[in-house]
């Protein structure tokens, strides 16, 4: 079987009929037709999606979603997708195929276009393409060149939109491989699948180039509307182009002005001023982070030196930030608290959840050893310590009150026992 819809991109509808159904382990039927108008996986294009629309006696419609579509040799295998267990396909059902057009619109779009762009970067600078990807929002184009300069790619892109808008026409030429002779079958017949059969594609772009291929374009480049060489990016001795064309162009400023827009309205000036206004935030945001983070290791030394100044120093010490603070505060206080046998029991929320944070608690390893599991069941946490350090990550933080109770009791006893 030869795919002899795909060399006409435009069909959108066709009636067929089943010639193969098979289930894979997955329970999922491979449904082959007489000819389909699917696109199968390949090329470098992905596989179209589409419908399946059949047409029962009682004139009952039934309709089956395609996701995929593979090529195996010369037969293109449909993945049905159904809902329904009792309802399947069976060979000698008459059928009709629809085509997820809008999917299938901009596969042809980026794929005439991955052709102009690599041929002309193979024309002007003899960079030929390596490879290609059609991205779900960015595709791109693997050229065999160590460095593309912005005035080459400011270059091409002039060039291909030039090509756009003088409307040239797109050929879809089909060889016999048996007595084909023509340059443009040499020059395809490397990259042929070792499987395939039947004639040679080949996708001739007027004056520009031809090139094998099974992928389905636009007949015209005015189709495409209009192409954007977005960025480079090099990756061992080669560079990708990355590039948008037709209606993603369209997408991408859609969205570039929204966002510009919401901007303008938080930065309360416009899109010329951004970098500036954004760069400036992040100066004074860096400068308050540094005041806040000397603020915080002053508060905690003057805490922690209250304490040290104590001569009736409680055994326990507790501390609860709501205000996320940074860890130099914890750390701070620790370091500056002389009693290492005071039991501390510090905990920090987070500034974005109030009832998540980190618990630190410090003291004697014995303390610590009986009151650690308790702690972290109320506050359901989990954590590890060693010698006179306990740290955990708790998720209950509206339960420190009873904790407290819980560390007054245990020390209230140990009083009593110590006593005995
Ligand atoms: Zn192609």
């Amino acid at each position: 079987m030869v795919f002899k819809c795909q060399t006409d991109s435009f069909l959108k509808e066709f009636e067929t009929e089943v010639v193969k159904v098979e289930k894979n382990e997955e329970g999922k039927s491979l449904v082959q037709f007489e000819d389909t108008v699917l696109f199968p996986e390949g090329g470098g294009q992905p596989t179209d999606h589409g419908k399946i629309i059949l047409k029962r006696d009682e004139g009952k419609e039934i309709e089956f979603d395609v996701k995929n579509v593979i090529r195996k040799g010369p037969d293109a295998i449909h993945y049905i997708e159904s809902t329904d267990t009792d309802v399947f396909l069976k060979v000698g059902d008459k059928v009709k195929q629809i085509v997820d057009w809008e999917r299938r619109h901009d596969n042809m779009q980026q794929h005439s276009a991955q052709h102009l762009i690599s041929g002309l970067f193979e024309i002007h600078y003899k960079y030929p393409t390596r490879a290609w990807w059609l991205g779900a929002d960015v595709s791109y184009i693997e050229l065999d060149a160590k460095n593309i300069t912005d005035n080459e790619m400011k270059h091409i892109e002039c060039m291909v939109n030039v090509y756009i808008a003088s409307a040239t026409p797109v050929h879809v030429l089909m060889f016999d491989t048996a007595d084909a002779t023509g340059e443009e079958v040499t020059r395809a017949a490397k990259g042929l699948p070792v499987d395939l059969s039947g004639p040679v594609r080949v996708i001739n772009i007027e004056g520009i180039e031809s090139n094998m291929c099974c992928g389905t374009h636009v007949s015209n480049l005015a189709q495409l509307q209009m192409v954007k060489l977005l960025n480079i990016e090099k990756t061992k001795g080669k560079t990708i182009v990355k590039f948008l064309a037709g209606n993603r162009v369209f997408k991408k400023l859609e969205t570039s002005f929204q966002r510009e827009v919401q901007l303008t309205a938080m930065l309360n000036n416009g899109p010329d001023s951004h970098i500036d206004l954004v760069k400036k935030l992040q100066t004074n945001l860096k400068s308050s982070q540094k005041t806040l983070q000397k603020l915080s290791k002053e508060l905690a030394t003057k805490i922690a030196e209250e304490l040290n100044a104590k001569t009736n120093l409680e055994n326990y010490f507790s501390l609860h930030n709501k205000d996320g603070v940074d860890v130099d505060f914890s750390n701070t206080f620790l370091r500056v608290l002389k009693s290492k046998s005071l039991f501390v029991f510090m905990t920090i929320a987070d500034a974005i959840d109030s009832k998540s944070g980190s618990l630190i608690i410090q003291g004697n390893p014995k303390d610590i050893e009986a009151l650690a599991d308790p702690i972290c069941k109320l506050l359901n946490g989990k954590g590890n310590g060693k010698n006179n350090r306990f740290n955990a990550k708790v998720t209950q933080l509206n339960k420190v009150k009873d904790c407290e109770i819980l560390i007054k009791n245990h020390f209230a006893n140990k009083k009593i026992s110590d006593q005995v």
